[in-house]
């Protein structure tokens, strides 16, 4: 049987995955909740990184910038 996890082959009779060691038993509903887990943390990760980068750049310069730009015109 094909694992629904890395999708190795284990035998049809195995209880756990003999590449990844997880539960082969499961019932389908559980594994479709954990797949869409998974998914959900690949999209926070990928937000976390985005996030990240944000914040390396700094402050957002056009938001300051415009804000000046606002001081300067009332003069
Ligand atoms: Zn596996």
């Amino acid at each position: 049987m094909e694992c629904p996890f890395c999708t190795g082959q284990s035998r049809d009779d195995a209880w756990v995955c003999c590449h990844c060691g997880r539960d082969l038993k499961l019932p389908q509903p559980l594994v479709e909740e954990h797949q869409e887990l998974v998914a959900k943390l690949a999209e926070l990760k990928a937000e976390v990184e985005r996030l990240r980068d944000e914040l390396k750049r700094g402050p957002r310069r056009a938001g300051w910038g415009a804000g000046w730009t606002a001081l300067f015109a009332r003069k």
